[in-house]
C-alpha cells in the first residue's frame, strides 16, 4: 500500500498552494495514489482548480473597486435601482455600476444622468 501512495500530496489527495487554498493535488488527482490513470478523472480535476482559481481572483478584484455610489444622489438613485421590481439583478447590477462609474468621472450625479437612469426603471411602454 505504501508503494502505491502518491509522493506529492502524502498520500490524502490534497496539497496547499500560496494563496492558503487547500487545492486537488495535480499528481494524483485527489485519489492519493500514485500512477492513477484514469483519463475521466483527470479531466474533472484539470478544469477544476484553474476555474475556482479564477473565480476566487474575480471575487478579490470586485471588493477591490465601489460596489455603491459614494455621493447622497449617487445612494439615492442606487437604492431605486436596487428596489426596482421590474428589473432583473443582471440590470440592476449594470446600473449601479453605470451610477458608480459616473460618478467616478464627473463627481456626482448630475440630474440629466438621474433622469436617464430612472427612465429604466419604469416598465417599457409607459
Ligand atoms: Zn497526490
Amino acid at each position: 500500500m505504501a508503494a502505491d501512495t502518491c509522493g506529492v500530496c502524502g498520500g490524502d489527495g490534497r496539497i496547499h498552494n500560496a494563496f492558503g487554498l487547500t487545492n486537488t493535488c495535480p499528481a494524483c488527482h485527489g485519489t492519493g495514489r500514485r500512477g492513477d490513470h484514469d483519463t475521466v478523472f483527470r479531466d474533472v480535476t484539470k478544469t477544476k482548480p484553474s476555474h475556482y482559481l479564477q473565480s476566487n481572483k474575480a471575487k478579490t478584484e470586485e471588493k477591490k473597486k465601489a460596489d455603491w455610489p459614494g455621493t447622497f444622489e449617487g445612494g439615492h438613485l442606487a437604492t431605486e435601482v436596487r428596489d426596482c421590481s421590474t428589473l432583473s439583478s443582471e440590470t440592476k447590477a449594470r446600473l449601479i455600476r453605470e451610477i458608480i462609474e459616473y460618478e467616478e468621472s464627473h463627481g456626482t450625479c448630475t440630474q440629466t444622468f438621474s433622469r436617464k437612469v430612472r427612465k429604466q426603471l419604469r416598465p417599457p411602454g409607459k
